[in-house]
């Protein structure tokens, strides 16, 4: 049976998006696939508010990231972690022998200005890392006002991960001065997984021509290069099929209005917060609360992969806590195409099983 997913990611794709991937495979060197790249990367500049190329990868998310880190890092980098994303990063800085610090916070709690400026003021540092949206804890980082502080540090280049929230929640890259701004396909964006998007500044582009082992497959430098050079080819095959479905989704995207979109995702989360507050408790600082995926605290002690295996049997799935906050949180994550119709209808029927 098809499940209403109202789990961070993947996401339901509509029936119409998913279509176009049945379309005859076209060469990746062919002028069609240079056609359909650029078209793509052109509606992806609107949704990211950039005037930046936009790099397309073969891979989740998390590829961009670890292309990032390792591309973008001349000396070393500071990494903001408010969960387990967050120490993701981190975690890519060791693995390629990249010099880094992580900067965390307590679980719920997000990452602040003062925070940022202390670090960089001790000149250490030439890269950060940010998660926009934590999907383990369920908070958004306050990055308008932590661009305030960047403005501050013109050389050091700052990473943004924002593969729970670009798409679902207004991320204005060039205005922001974020140099390389990473997503996935199958979150808030409402396609199918498999491809990651990111936008890459000319500061980034230099940091990166500063560093010597970028290693091959997310060689970010190799990847902006080649784009410029080959009119929006790339050096390996790409996922031809997903940018099918993307070219058209972006379509639908533009069309619903982006400002509509993230209005659309903000009424989502309202209720599911409201609903949160009088049945159970929110999670994250509610300062922070992200707009596409809300962590619920247990407060009633609920079984909550009982609750998904009933909820299962009527067709929905939320997703359980993260890590170790399993059980003792749960997440509905409210991203993509849904709507208030949606989401009640998820939460009349948690009410029935549990008899709330
Ligand atoms: C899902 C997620 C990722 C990982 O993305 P993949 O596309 O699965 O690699 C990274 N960061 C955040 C905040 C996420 O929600």
């Amino acid at each position: 049976m098809h499940k209403k997913l109202f789990i961070p990611g993947p996401i339901d794709v509509e029936l119409d998006v998913l279509e176009q991937m049945t379309k005859p495979m076209i060469g990746h060197r062919s002028k069609d696939a240079s056609d359909l790249q650029m078209r793509v990367s052109e509606k992806l500049q609107k949704v990211f508010y950039t005037k930046e190329q936009i790099l397309l990868s073969t891979s989740s998310g998390t590829g961009l990231m670890e292309g990032a880190i390792r591309s973008c890092t001349r000396k070393r980098a500071a990494v903001f972690s408010v969960g387990a994303f967050g120490d993701r990063w981190y975690k890519m800085a060791v693995s390629n022998n990249i010099a880094a610090d992580k900067f965390a916070v307590e679980p719920g709690e997000a990452i602040t200005p003062e925070m940022v400026d202390e670090a960089l003021a001790t000149g250490k540092y030439d890269l950060i890392t940010l998660t926009h949206n934590e999907t383990s804890t369920g908070v958004m980082n306050p990055i308008y006002e932590i661009s305030e502080v960047m403005k501050k540090y013109p050389k050091v280049v700052w990473c943004l991960d924002t593969v729970s929230s670009m798409g679902g929640v207004m991320v204005e890259v060039d205005k922001l001065g974020v140099d390389i701004c990473i997503t996935s396909t199958q979150k808030c964006l409402g396609m199918p997984p498999g491809m990651a998007i990111a936008s890459m500044s000319q500061k980034a582009v230099e940091a990166a021509k500063q560093v010597e082992h970028r290693g091959v497959y997310f060689d970010l430098l190799e990847l902006y290069q080649y784009i410029q050079k080959k009119e929006y080819q790339y050096p390996s095959t790409p996922a031809i099929s997903i940018m099918y479905a993307m070219d058209y989704q972006l379509d639908k995207i533009l069309e619903e209005g982006l400002n509509s979109r993230f209005e659309r995702h903000l009424e989502m989360a309202q209720h599911v917060r409201a609903w949160a507050k009088e049945k159970f408790d929110i999670f994250p600082n509610e300062k922070y609360m992200s707009n596409t995926v809300t962590t619920i605290k247990n407060t009633r002690d609920i079984n909550v992969s009982q609750l998904n295996k009933e909820l299962a049997k009527r067709g929905y799935a939320i997703s359980n806590g993260y890590g170790d906050l399993k059980e003792k949180t749960f997440r509905i994550a409210h991203m993509g195409d849904y709507n208030l119709d949606d989401v009640k209808g998820l939460l009349d029927n948690i009410d029935d099983i549990l008899g709330l």
